[in-house]
C-alpha cells in the first residue's frame, strides 16, 4: 500500500517551476499573477495569501488586488478589464465565491482566455475537451492527474469513476482521464447516481470530488483500487485547538486497509492544487512572451 504524498510530488513540481522562471527571467520577463479578491469570506483570504507567498517564494511577481464586498459588477469587470491590457500580468484568478451580487460565470468570461490560469473560461474548457495542449486545465484535477502519474498507476484500460461533476474539478476530471495519452474508461457519478457504492467497487481508480467528510467508505472500494480524495471538509472536533479539523471525501482510516495507493487530507491533493496554479502561470508567461 502507497501512501501518495502531495507535499512531495507538490515540491517537486515547483523545483521545475522555479528553474522555468529562472530561465525567462533570462530571457527578460519575470511571470505575474493578478489575485483579486472581492469581499471578506475568511477561507478566501486564506487561499489568497498562500498564493501570493507561494509566488513570492518562487521569485515570480504577484499582484494582490482586495476589493470591498459593495464592488460591483461594472467595477469589477473593469478591474479585470485593466489587467486584461497589463502586460506585465500574465495569470488572473478572481478568488471564489465572489459575494452573491456578482455574476461569477460573467466574470470569467471576461479574462482574457490567455491570461486565465485558473482555466475556467469557456475557450479553456473548450481546448481541454479538444485536447488542444495550448490551453489552461483546472489547477486541482491537473495536479490529481501529477498524483496518479508520481504514483506509477496505469490509467490506460482502468475504470474511473470520478465521484462530482462539478467545472472546478469533477467534469475536468474525467476529460483528463479520457483524453488519449491516459485512456482510461470514466463514469462520472453524482447526486442522483444509483447504487453509487457498488458502481464505485468496479473502480480501478475512484477520484472523490463531493464535498462530503469520509462518504466514500471500505464498502466502496474494490481490493487494489487507487483512491484520490480530493475533499476538504471541516467536522468538529472539540480535541483540536481550533475546534475543527479537516477530513476528505473519504473514510481514510478504512479505506486504506483495502487500496493500492490513497491520497490522504491534509497533504494529497491540496498541495497539488497551488503548485499547478504556479505551472499554468509560468505557462502562460512563455506563451504570452512567445519563448
Ligand atoms: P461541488 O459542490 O461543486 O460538487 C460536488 C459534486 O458532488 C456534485 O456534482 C454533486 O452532485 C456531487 N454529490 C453531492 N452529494 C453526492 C452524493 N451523496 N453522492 C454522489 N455525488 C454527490 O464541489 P467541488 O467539486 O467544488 O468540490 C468537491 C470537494 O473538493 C469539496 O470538498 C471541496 O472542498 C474540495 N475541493 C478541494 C480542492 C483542493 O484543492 N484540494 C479544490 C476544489 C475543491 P450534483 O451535481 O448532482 O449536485
Amino acid at each position: 500500500m502507497q501512501v501518495i504524498n502531495g507535499k512531495e510530488v507538490a515540491a517537486s513540481v515547483l523545483t521545475k517551476v522555479q528553474q522555468d522562471i529562472e530561465a525567462l527571467k533570462q530571457a527578460g520577463v519575470v511571470p505575474g499573477l493578478a489575485v483579486v479578491l472581492v469581499g471578506e469570506d475568511p477561507a478566501s483570504k486564506v487561499y489568497v495569501g498562500s498564493k501570493v507567498r507561494k509566488c513570492a517564494e518562487l521569485g515570480m511577481n504577484s499582484r494582490k488586488i482586495a476589493l470591498p464586498t459593495e464592488t460591483t459588477q461594472q467595477e469589477l469587470l473593469k478591474v479585470v478589464a485593466e489587467l486584461n491590457a497589463d502586460s506585465s500580468i500574465h495569470g488572473i484568478l478572481v478568488q471564489s465565491p465572489p459575494p452573491p451580487h456578482i455574476d461569477e460565470a460573467a466574470i470569467v468570461r471576461a479574462i482574457d482566455p490567455r491570461k486565465d490560469v485558473d482555466g475556467f473560461h469557456p475557450e479553456n474548457v473548450a481546448k481541454l475537451v479538444l485536447e488542444d495542449p495550448s490551453g489552461f486545465v483546472p489547477c486541482t484535477p491537473l495536479g490529481c492527474m501529477q498524483l496518479i502519474k508520481s504514483a506509477g498507476v496505469e490509467t490506460q484500460g482502468a475504470h474511473a469513476v470520478v465521484i462530482g461533476r462539478s467545472m472546478i474539478v469533477g467534469k475536468p476530471m474525467a476529460s483528463l482521464l479520457m483524453a488519449k495519452g491516459a485512456d482510461a474508461t470514466v463514469t462520472v457519478a453524482h447526486s442522483r447516481t444509483r447504487d453509487l457504492a457498488q458502481l464505485c467497487r468496479t473502480a480501478d481508480i475512484i477520484v472523490a470530488a463531493v464535498g462530503r467528510p469520509e462518504m466514500v467508505t471500505a464498502d466502496f472500494v474494490k481490493d487494489g483500487a487507487v483512491v484520490i480524495d480530493v475533499g476538504i471538509n471541516r467536522v468538529e472536533d472539540a480535541s483540536r485547538e481550533k475546534g475543527y479539523r479537516i477530513v476528505g471525501d473519504v473514510k481514510y482510516s478504512e479505506v486504506v486497509q483495502k487500496c493500492r495507493a490513497i491520497t490522504p487530507v491534509p497533504g494529497g491533493v491540496g498541495p497539488m492544487t497551488i503548485a499547478m496554479l504556479m505551472a499554468n502561470t509560468v505557462k502562460a508567461c512563455r506563451q504570452q512572451a512567445l519563448l
